[in-house]
């Protein structure tokens, strides 16, 4: 075995690479395109690399510290000498409490730690995960369309296929649409509100709708609320386990990256339907050994955050996205505020594409927005820009974007 790693290094310094063992993505990988913003970084940094001093409103990537005393509580585990063994596969116990709390708190939904409650490295993980759990070739997803890419890099890496239904920019949603023998073959049906890309946030009798649509069809409805805290004026976005009976029909992923600042931390948890939980964990077991113990600490902690901490935090992104919609109706498009998440979903007037947009944007003005398309094809005739850059930032984008 040794002399075998050793032989092939040998090969790989020589340049005669037609000796290199060939690799191909297997069946299931096909149709995955690698993640759009991977290949958009690319791009960004070769723009920096030429001099540009590039504007990043393309991802959605909180700037904003977490709270102090998350921070404090990672710190102090990290000193503890008994908090860096494996930590366990299911979560401690005082995080799936603490999760079960800020529900009860934040949605009156109460949850069983012990059944209903999942701890995720990140949601994205077990987004892609719940997939592998649950999914057999030639089942279908349906994905709203644009959405959330993992949505769809996940079914597919499952081997089942992606059926997509259209998300119009007002966040509304027919599952009409959905051929009969698409229908047939459907297992689980993704939402996400508030919505990633079109900030649009739902009114209770669509989800009652995905709820019963889901039940009458046997579907799993995978509700994704990453942003139901990042919301503005009277806005108090829904879980969807507020529905009554939801949880016999529905998973929740949540996350603590948007909620408390912290996406670089990987934490999330999804909650609901015990059995959907339980083969989640299954994979995941095989898979991870558990989230590192200061991380389950400063999480305990993060949830417990007082609603002002996250009031003064939404301000200041509500403000950012005023100068923002403000600066993009000077250059002519029609931005609109939304009621919650931190993105302007803004129309693209033609001639441009959602994709010559943001090019020009990028290699001219040094300004970086999303296409639309990223998010898949009815992301079309759209850019979503991010307000997680400082104030100062926004000032300039201002003089930059006037003059291309
Ligand atoms: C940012 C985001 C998440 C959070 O992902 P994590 O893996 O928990 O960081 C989930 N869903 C959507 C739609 C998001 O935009």
């Amino acid at each position: 075995m040794k002399r075998q790693q050793s032989s092939r290094r040998d090969t790989a310094q020589t340049p005669a690479a037609s000796s290199r063992l060939h690799l191909t993505p297997t069946g299931s990988l096909d149709g995955v395109r690698a993640y759009p913003f991977a290949e958009w970084n690319v791009r960004c940094r070769a723009a920096v690399e030429r001099g540009l001093d590039v504007i990043r409103l393309d991802i959605g990537n909180p700037d904003l510290p977490p709270p102090d005393a998350v921070i404090e509580a990672a710190s102090r585990a990290l000193h503890a000498p008994r908090e860096h063994g494996y930590p366990g596969y299911a979560g401690i116990e005082a995080l799936r409490v603490a999760i079960a709390d800020y529900y009860r708190r934040r949605f009156d939904v109460s949850l069983d730690a012990d059944g209903q409650i999942a701890v995720l490295l990140g949601s994205k993980e077990g987004i892609i995960h719940l997939q592998h759990a649950l999914l057999n070739p030639c089942d279908v997803v349906l994905v709203p369309d644009p959405g959330y890419t993992p949505y769809v890099a996940g079914a597919r890496m499952a081997g089942a296929d992606v059926v997509r239904f259209p998300l119009g920019a007002d966040g509304g949603f027919d599952l009409d649409a959905v051929p009969a023998d698409a229908m047939q073959r459907a297992r689980l049906l993704w939402l996400n509100y508030p919505n990633n890309p079109t900030g649009a946030v739902v009114v209770r009798e669509s989800l009652e709708r995905a709820v019963a649509f889901a039940r009458r069809h046997g579907l799993l409805l995978c509700h994704d609320a990453a942003y139901t805290d990042v919301r503005f004026g009277a806005c108090v976005p829904m879980s969807v386990l507020e529905i009554p009976g939801a949880a016999d029909v529905a998973v929740e992923f949540n996350s603590l990256s948007k909620t408390y600042n912290m996406p670089g931390w990987r934490i999330g948890y999804a909650v609901g339907h015990p059995d959907a939980l339980r083969l989640l964990q299954l994979v995941k077991s095989n898979v991870d050994s558990g989230m590192f113990l200061p991380l389950q600490r400063a999480a305990v902690v993060a949830l417990a955050t007082g609603d002002g901490w996250i009031a003064q935090r939404n301000a200041v992104y509500e403000n950012r996205l005023t100068k923002l919609a403000a600066i993009l109706s000077r250059v002519g498009l029609a931005p609109v505020v939304p009621a919650a998440t931190h993105y302007l979903w803004v129309p693209v007037p033609a001639p441009d594409t959602a994709e010559s947009l943001a090019v020009r944007w990028l290699e001219q003005a040094g300004v970086a927005v999303a296409p639309g398309t990223f998010f898949g094809p009815g992301g079309e005739g759209f850019i979503r820009v991010s307000a997680t850059v400082p104030t100062e930032q926004i000032r300039r984008v201002e003089e930059r974007l006037c003059c291309t």
